[in-house]
């Protein structure tokens, strides 16, 4: 049985909000998606009212629970703050599904002053890096997923966030399907596989229902599972970001405390372009670029290893240089690397020995040296 938007506003126009006028008489509610019985929207509330609208949130999300059909209901409360009020009291914890907070959507602060500065660390996590990319499909999971793993070869304690709520794909980079276990506090377990903590958007919805998450969702979805997981003490926590430069990953990297990010490139000029959007993103909200890696840098035969520059390879190198960040690597296009990542059996774990680990290794000891005095040698 499918549910309708109209369904579903019919049970959220019973709930009340604080204020006491009905919930879809409010001016709070965001577009509403139901498709195969999952449901999401988000409620968009002032950050200094956040509090009063937790229960109403909770009210909302089992109403709809509670329509014949719905199998998924997932109902995020967003709190922008004006800018200059006072930052809002800490949020209660929610219970039920892995409960959403209140996010605090940032303005950057004026005279330059860092946004990061605001933003609390997760408690045992010494660095969070973003991995980005300027558009989909240049293999921007592939490479977070690798240069985790040679972030672990090198020693490294290694968490690994899929925040890239569009198309979420460490499920299929790393074969995991289950769904992550509550602990006492009812923060999520990350799963466990090739020595990484792992979590991952993917475990709690369908890949075809997180396509159209919209902004502030994305928000509350990752602030949620940055804070609301059990991430235990990791020198490194690699966040693989939604692809692109739009709102939502300006948010995003607003509000994650980031220590850097790492820009994902193909050698073809539309993606530099692309790759330099991105760059800007981080600058304006001061987040250090650690660098740029070209990736599908070239073509390398698996036959006989002969390498072809069919994309113009060094483009991405030669923009670094004039863009003034680093430039940590670039990566082939090598069947090797697309068959074991598609297989759940990312290249630097199942070929240790082989050319492209040592690749993605040298790549992390890049970001490792970038990070120098953030995280300690290992
Ligand atoms: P994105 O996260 O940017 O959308 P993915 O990491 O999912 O990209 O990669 C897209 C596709 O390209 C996947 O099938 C992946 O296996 C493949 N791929 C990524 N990097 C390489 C590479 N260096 N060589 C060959 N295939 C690659």
């Amino acid at each position: 049985m499918s549910v309708t938007q109209q369904q579903v506003l019919d049970s959220l126009s019973r709930i009340k909000s604080p204020r006491g006028v009905a919930l879809t008489n409010a001016n709070v509610l965001s577009a509403i998606s139901a498709s195969d019985g999952k449901v999401f929207f988000s409620i968009n509330v002032d950050a200094a009212e956040a509090r009063a609208w937790e229960s109403v949130r909770a009210e909302a999300e089992a109403a709809v629970r509670a329509i014949p059909g719905v199998t998924t209901a997932m109902v995020a409360l967003t709190a922008e703050r004006k800018p200059g009020a006072a930052p809002p009291p800490p949020p209660t914890p929610s219970r039920g599904t892995p409960g959403v907070q209140p996010v605090h959507a940032h303005k950057p602060p004026q005279g330059g002053a860092s946004p990061m500065a605001r933003q609390s660390e997760i408690p045992g996590v010494a660095a969070v890096i973003a991995v980005a990319s300027g558009k989909g499909g240049v293999g921007k999971s592939t490479t977070a997923l690798n240069l985790a793993l040679g972030l672990r070869d090198l020693g490294f304690k290694v968490g690994l966030l899929d925040a890239d709520i569009y198309g979420p794909s460490v499920p299929r980079l790393t074969g995991l399907r289950e769904k992550p276990a509550l602990n006492d506090e009812r923060k999520m377990i990350p799963l466990r596989r090739f020595g990484l903590a792992i979590m991952s958007i993917g475990f709690l919805v369908e890949e075809e229902t997180a396509m159209i998450w919209r902004g502030p969702m994305v928000m509350s979805a990752v602030t949620q599972m940055l804070r609301d997981v059990e991430w235990g003490e990791l020198d490194v926590l690699v966040v693989d970001m939604p692809p692109g430069t739009g709102d939502a990953q300006l948010t995003l990297a607003q509000n994650v405390p980031l220590k850097g990010a790492v820009i994902v490139s193909t050698p073809q000029d539309l993606s530099l372009i692309d790759a330099r959007r991105g760059l800007a993103m981080f600058r304006k909200v001061n987040v250090p670029v650690l660098g740029i890696v070209e990736n599908m840098s070239y073509f390398q035969c698996p036959h006989c290893g002969t390498k072809s520059d069919i994309f113009g390879h060094g483009g991405a190198r030669h923009e670094a240089e004039k863009l003034g960040v680093p430039f940590l690597g670039e990566i082939p296009l090598h069947m090797a690397i697309r068959a074991t990542s598609d297989a759940g059996n990312p290249v630097v774990d199942s070929e240790p020995a082989g050319p492209h680990a040592a690749i993605y290794r040298a790549i992390a000891g890049q970001v490792r040296d970038q990070l120098k005095g953030v995280i300690a040698a290992a």
